[in-house]
């Protein structure tokens, strides 16, 4: 069977009224067609046998269902974590990874192929910024990740937006995907399993704090001082440490959520007691859980894991001074898999 043709503006990235508008049908063939992709995460037009012969060939020859080409899986004999490529319409390639705990799934989604930010420890910023996504190809990576996969109703997926780009430079394409992957007559994610993770871009979390949901806040932080924030995390320079502080404050105010500070933990870099303690102040006022996250290898970046002993005396430190922290294993290291990792793995 020759590949299933794709378009970045496919079906997946529409709500039921919009691929009835598209395909100029009923409400209800609107709602079939979003329920077999969504829900039966079926995307061959062929295998929607609900409807008439002539309606498939009608929708099949005119529209485009799909906007990814899965190209390449792997799975992690460590973690069973699995690493999913796919290409884009345009010969862009993204990744996303399913992480699996017990009967608990993560999906790690992208939500730009490539990054501008160009973080200085992480794969994806320095290789670059290819282009954003759109709403069916990030939503599209939930359901190929899901594809087959059964769970119950009490073990509905966490998504979290930690893939490659930074999910607040494409706001609406992001949010759309939201929208997509909670509609009930789809996946229909709960707000509160959804987290979108940022590098700390203020106008995004303004922009967001205004959003009437659930969904959750993450922030990359891994430095809380300026100086060394803003040589690893570049965008620093434009949003400092204090504006971001009173950006997070903005959205605990409006949102009353607990965010979560994402701090990936570099030998002798950030893994110091005195980085610890200068968390610790700037949490002040904060609603906050961190997590503590070992830096996975990337061959040409200078840098190193923080050893296990440092990781948990920094843990420690903020244990002691009553900060909720979690310190986090590897995952899916032995196929690169692990979700802040990802980069085209064809550029390699
Ligand atoms: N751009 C957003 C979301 C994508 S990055 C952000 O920066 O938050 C997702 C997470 O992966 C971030 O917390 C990022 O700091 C982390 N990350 C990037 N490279 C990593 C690496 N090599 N090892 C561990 N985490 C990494
Ligand atoms: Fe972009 Fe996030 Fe990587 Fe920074 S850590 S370069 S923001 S993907």
């Amino acid at each position: 069977m020759p590949p299933i043709k794709t378009s970045t503006d496919s079906l997946t990235g529409l709500f039921p009224a919009e691929i009835a508008e598209r395909i100029e049908a009923p409400l209800m063939r609107g709602r079939q067609l979003f329920q077999w992709l969504h829900k039966k995460r079926v995307f061959d037009i062929d295998a929607m046998t609900d409807m008439s012969k002539t309606d498939r060939a009608r929708i099949g020859e005119r529209h485009f269902l799909t906007a990814l080409t899965p190209a390449l899986r792997q799975e992690s004999r460590k973690t069973g974590a699995q690493k999913a490529l796919f290409e884009l319409a345009d010969g862009e390639t993204i990744e996303s990874v399913l992480l699996a705990q017990g009967s608990r799934i993560t999906l790690c989604l992208s939500s730009q192929a490539g990054c501008a930010l160009g973080c200085t420890f992480c794969a994806t910023g320095q290789a670059g910024f290819r282009r954003d996504l759109s709403p069916a190809e990030i939503t599209e990576q939930a359901l190929r990740l899901l594809e087959g996969v059964e769970y119950s109703a009490d073990s509905t997926p966490n998504i979290v937006y930690m893939g490659m780009g930074e999910p607040f430079h494409n706001y609406d394409a992001v949010m759309k995907s939201i929208h997509l992957l909670m509609h009930i007559e789809g996946l229909h994610i709960g707000a509160r399993k959804i987290t979108v993770s940022t590098a700390g871009d203020v106008a995004g979390i303004l922009h967001f704090a205004e959003e009437p949901w659930q969904v959750r806040l993450s922030v990359s932080l891994h430095a809380a001082d300026d100086d060394l924030r803003s040589r690893l995390v570049p965008l620093n320079r434009r949003y400092p440490l204090r504006e971001l502080h009173d950006a997070l404050k903005h959205y605990q105010e409006k949102r009353n959520r607990q965010i979560t500070i994402e701090w990936v933990l570099m030998d002798d870099v950030n893994d110091s007691p005195a980085q610890a303690k200068a968390l610790v102040t700037y949490l002040k006022g904060l609603d906050a859980a961190v997590n503590l996250i070992p830096w996975n290898a990337v061959p040409s970046l200078p840098y190193l894991p923080s050893p296990i002993h440092k990781r948990e005396r920094f843990m420690e430190i903020l244990g002691k001074a009553g900060i909720k922290a979690t310190l986090r294993k590897e995952r899916g290291d032995d196929i690169e898999a692990a979700c802040g990792q990802l980069r085209n793995i064809r550029q390699d």
